[in-house]
């Protein structure tokens, strides 16, 4: 297997923030047998990586990195439907720009977003109106304990918003190797979201395919030319109780009520409100446009992605009592960290305030 180890193999170029860190062992497993005589990771810090575009490296030196280089796109085609089984190293964007090449409809709405097919499944990703969950059928994952692939069901992965049993049972216990999609073949554009209903009812899959790439490219920074790592926080999800209050003192907030009688509120939209869109510090900033969004104009240090996540999230919580929390994953030497383990040895003090407004970049406020 491809492997190197005892250097400072750097891994700047491997996430989207940009951040310098690098790690001492890297492996690059492409087959069970290379899978199988992976260390045992479970008394180790490690970390999988996919292409780094939900990564944050917090300190420069990173954990022991597992990152995965299963690719192939396979296709089977049924009377009513296609199955398709994708390498979880294949990328995300290509994989849809495949499909609707091959006349294969469904990914449209989820064109554009970076990253890897195996990272998909992780966080369950999803934008205008769609969700990974809603094409696939099952997930194939190494098991470390067991140093076997299992196929989990689209049940068995618990898939729920920005969430999975992989973010949560599975954590850390084995590695996504394939993802299978089932695709009808009778299509129907989801024309739900805002943005998307500028578009006949009978368009085609190209063409909201482009409405969303335009949409997103208005909308979000392009990590090569601006790192960031996409919305940085999740959008809160607070209870009835809790937004009573909130919505009359502030009856323009934005909110999604949710079929369990919570709220979903717009974390761009607070932040905006705090006045913290477009603010600097030490080379890290929140995104003139798009307040959700977190950039690296020229800082080497996560640290300072990290100083300026906890002041955005003290603003909020002074202001308005909600705890935003990031979607971003925080890797350390140690291994992945919660965000509210991590020390600001220097908190940021800085006094502002503006009133704008704001929406969501992906177009998932309400899903
Ligand atoms: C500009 C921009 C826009 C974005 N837009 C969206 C959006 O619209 N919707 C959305 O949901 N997300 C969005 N994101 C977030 C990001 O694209 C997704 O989280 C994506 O799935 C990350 O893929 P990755 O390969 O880069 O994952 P990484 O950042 O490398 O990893 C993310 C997580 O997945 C785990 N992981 C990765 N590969 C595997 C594997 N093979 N097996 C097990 N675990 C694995 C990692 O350990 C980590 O926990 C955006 C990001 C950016 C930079």
């Amino acid at each position: 297997m491809a492997m190197h180890s005892n250097l400072d193999y750097s891994l700047q170029s491997s996430n989207s923030f940009n951040i310098k860190a690098s790690c001492s062992c890297i492996y690059f497993p492409s087959s069970l047998a290379e899978l199988q005589q992976l260390p045992d990771l479970a008394s180790e810090n490690f970390y999988i990586l996919g292409e780094g575009s939900n990564t944050l490296f917090v300190e420069p030196q990173a954990p022991i990195i597992v990152q995965p280089k299963f690719t192939g796109i396979d296709i089977i085609e049924h009377d009513d439907h296609f199955i398709v089984t994708v390498g979880a190293a294949e990328n995300w964007h290509n994989l849809v720009c495949f499909c609707l090449e091959k006349g294969i409809y469904g990914l449209e709405n989820l064109a554009f977003i970076p990253g890897s097919v195996g990272a998909a499944p992780v966080q369950n990703i999803g934008a205008y109106g769609v969700d990974f969950a809603d094409y696939c059928q099952e997930v194939n994952w190494f098991e470390f304990s067991s140093k076997n692939i299992k196929s989990l069901d689209k049940k068995a992965c618990l898939f729920a918003y920005r969430d999975s049993i992989f973010k949560q049972a599975l954590y850390n216990k084995g590695i996504i190797t394939q993802v299978t999609f089932k695709f009808p073949k009778q299509w129907q554009a989801n024309l739900s979201y805002a943005g998307l209903d500028v578009l006949s009812k009978d368009c085609s899959a190209q063409e909201v395919m482009a409405q969303v790439i335009k949409l997103r490219s208005s909308k979000l920074p392009d990590p090569k030319e601006l790192p960031n790592a996409g919305s940085f926080f999740k959008n809160p999800v607070i209870s009835a109780k809790d937004f009573a209050p909130l919505q009359q003192q502030y009856p323009n907030m934005p909110n999604y009520p949710q079929q369990d009688g919570d709220f979903k509120l717009a974390a761009g939209w607070l932040i905006d409100q705090v006045g913290l869109k477009g603010f600097r510090h030490q080379g890290v900033g929140v995104h003139e446009k798009q307040a959700l969004v977190l950039v690296n104009y020229d800082s080497d240090l996560g640290a300072d992605i990290i100083r300026l996540a906890k002041y955005i999230q003290r603003k909020v919580a002074e202001k308005f009592s909600v705890a935003i929390t990031p979607e971003v994953r925080m890797i350390t030497s140690q291994g992945e960290k919660a965000f509210s383990s991590l020390k600001d040895s220097k908190p940021i003090s800085h006094e502002i305030s503006t009133d704008n407004s704001d929406t969501s970049p992906y177009g998932d406020n309400n899903d």
